[in-house]
């Protein structure tokens, strides 16, 4: 892009496909000898572009942005060009709103409210303001960033690539890691809303607890209550909801928890003032936070024991704690886009990511794996495993997962959770706990393991979406209610019955090995804002989502559950709702989900005009 000079993606130097089991091949899989011609156009055309003074990029057209995409994509890929032009992000911003209330709808008051200032919420206002709507951000914290500023337990960070992870709209050129910590993940989210220009329409510390749609004036009654217990009730047009999935802590309730005398604390609740040194420490489960905890503690306490109920798969990555190179960060600092285009890599990657090896084939017959693809990458991660614990048979046995690898979250390591169960002040405990004493943990084999202070690492309420707001729809229709539990939506964003009513992070909206969440955020927000386009444009007070689309939609999620490691395997995971379904994740390719939410149907909603919306509707309308 900067020197035009096509050489540089000349046929001979283009990589293979990359295949991607555990690890992804360094540089695309080159061979030696293609890596040097590269490097050596590369360096030439860095020295032509110094010496003509590194002047500013010239826009690409997009036949050119066209060619060095399909340079690296797989020709049967071309289907993914509209999705990779948004993530690049060059020339302009392709997921702005085309349009702005003043321009289609002059003089008429829309408000929209947005619950949650955490990375969705962030998205939503900054293409709300974008558009010229009127929107007010409702924060429980006092500070934006959600997870990334609620999770500060030692060794917080990313475990997806972070160029990637990153809006798309306001992407960042010179992360430190590639799997950065959480104070650098809160500093962009904060940087992004100031610089965005969204934060003044943040009210902090203000918690949504109940929403009721007023059917004669087709809107939502938030009742909200801030931080000093002040209710305020406050009508809006429509709301997006913006809370995320993994923020509720799901904190165990053993037997005997009030006798113990130590400390109890969650993994999203670290307290400040909470000090380990000398302390007998216990860590509860096996999952992202306590693999991030453990090894971030361990030089600290006199002793760690960590209680296991399944091992997690780990995912090999010798990089997870790398600084990036100080050459890349070179590259990154000098050369325009150069960020942008290692951002494209790592989406174009992450279209497909891996969701091919935890595909189920019928007709595999094995114990543990769901087809050929997952087989291989067991054995791979089996591989590392006994590479790890080659000298402790015990620890193998322990830690050897009996289910399919992807049946639940696969877990970043580069050894340094291995390293730490090795120690002499560690034990994992496989036992599973029967309940708690005053002095420490019985497990079911009787025995008392002492400790001081408690970390329960054990996860959060996923599958209760939109818990603990009373969300009231049409006819009196309560959300959690009707849920019962399972909850489902339409593409993770509408429901029937509660209309004007558009969520992020919904119900099976995870991408748990393609991608991240921000990817599926952007996407839930950019129709938001179709479905609001359509409102103004035609003078329509609302729309409901219909039960057929809802319901056919919902079948084709299950069906596609069910052909992947997690929708077939009995494992726990906080991908299942209490009633076994995997309610949670997305099953298919990002292209997929892109495609589905890219274009507004409004035949997929009922509308209603104020016309045609009872006049009264005095018990509904009660805060
Ligand atoms: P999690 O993956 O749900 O893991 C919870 C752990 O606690 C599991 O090992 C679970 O065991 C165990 N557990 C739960 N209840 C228990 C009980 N009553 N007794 C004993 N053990 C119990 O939770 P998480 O580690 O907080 O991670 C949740 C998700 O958050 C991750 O999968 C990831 O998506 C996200 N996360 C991301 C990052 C990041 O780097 N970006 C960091 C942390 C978390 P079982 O396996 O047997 O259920």
């Amino acid at each position: 892009m900067l020197t035009r000079d096509f050489d540089l993606i000349a046929e001979e130097l283009k990589p293979p496909t990359p295949s991607m089991i555990s690890t992804i091949a360094p540089h695309g899989g080159m061979s030696e000898d293609v890596l040097a011609k590269a490097r050596e156009r590369a360096v030439r055309a860095i020295i032509r572009y110094r010496d003509a003074g590194c002047p500013e990029p010239v826009n690409p057209s997009v036949d050119e942005l066209d060619r060095v995409m399909r340079f690296i994509i797989k020709p049967e890929q071309t289907g993914c060009i509209p999705l990779l032009r948004h993530e690049l992000n060059i020339p302009h911003d392709v997921g702005a709103p085309d349009w702005s209330q003043d321009e289609i709808a002059p003089g008429t008051s829309f408000t929209v409210a947005v619950i949650g200032a955490g990375v969705s919420g962030i998205a939503a206002a900054y293409r709300l303001q974008q558009a010229g709507l009127d929107y007010t951000v409702f924060e429980k914290n006092k500070e934006v960033g959600g997870v990334w500023w609620e999770n500060t337990y030692p060794g917080c960070r990313l475990d997806t690539p972070n160029y990637a992870y990153s809006l798309s709209f306001a992407q960042k050129s010179d992360w430190p890691q590639q799997f950065s910590c959480q104070s650098e993940i809160q500093k962009y989210l904060s940087r992004v809303s100031a610089e965005g220009g969204v934060r003044p329409r943040i009210r902090f510390g203000a918690e949504v607890i109940s929403m009721v749609f007023d059917e004669p004036s087709a809107q939502w009654v938030l009742t909200v209550r801030a931080g000093d217990g002040h209710i305020d009730v406050m009508r809006f047009n429509a709301v997006i909801t913006a809370v995320g999935i993994l923020n509720r802590p799901s904190i165990p309730d053993f037997k005997g928890m009030d006798q113990f005398k130590g400390r109890i604390v969650h993994s999203a609740a670290w307290p400040k003032d909470l000090d380990l040194r000398e302390q007998r420490v216990a860590l509860i489960g096996t999952g992202a936070s306590a693999f991030q905890i453990g090894p971030a503690i361990v030089d600290q306490v006199k002793s760690l024991t960590v209680f296991q109920r399944n091992p997690p798969w780990m995912l090999p990555t010798p990089n997870y704690h790398d600084d990036i190179k100080p050459g890349m960060m070179w590259l990154l600092k000098h050369i325009p886009y150069y960020g942008r285009w290692y951002r494209f890599w790592q989406f174009w990657i992450a279209v497909e990511g891996r969701l091919p090896l935890v595909e189920v084939e019928p007709d595999w017959d094995h114990p543990i794996s769901v087809g050929r693809a997952n087989e291989q990458l067991r054995q791979e991660c089996m591989a590392a495993l006994e590479r790890q614990f080659q000298h402790r048979p015990d620890l193998l046995a322990k830690m050897t997962p009996n289910y399919p690898p992807g049946a639940k979250r696969m877990l970043r390591d580069n050894g340094v959770w291995g390293a730490m169960l090795q120690r002499d002040h560690v034990q994992l405990v496989s036992e599973p706990i029967s309940h708690l004493t005053a002095d420490g943990i019985t497990t079911q084999d009787g025995q008392l393991h002492g400790v001081d202070v408690i970390i329960c690492a054990t996860g959060f309420k996923a599958s209760d979406f939109l818990h603990p707001i009373r969300i009231v729809g049409r006819n009196g229709r309560d959300l959690h209610a009707w849920w019962q539990g399972d909850c489902r939506a339409y593409l993770g964003i509408t429901v029937p019955g509660f209309p004007n009513l558009f969520m992020t992070g919904g119900p099976n909206t995870a991408v748990v090995v393609n991608g991240s969440a921000i990817f599926s955020s952007e996407c839930q927000v950019e129709y938001s804002l179709k479905a609001i386009k359509y409102l103004l444009e035609n003078q329509i007070a609302a729309i409901d989502c219909r039960m057929e689309p809802f319901d056919r939609y919902n079948q084709y999620i299950d069906k596609g559950n069910l052909t992947k490691a997690w929708g077939v395997a009995r494992t726990n995971s906080w991908y299942k709702n209490s009633k076994g379904r995997a309610s949670q994740t997305w099953p298919f390719g990002l292209l997929d989900y892109w495609e589905i939410t890219s274009r507004f149907n409004s035949n997929d909603y009922e509308k209603l005009t104020t016309a045609d919306l009872p006049e009264k509707n005095s018990a509904m309308c009660e805060a």
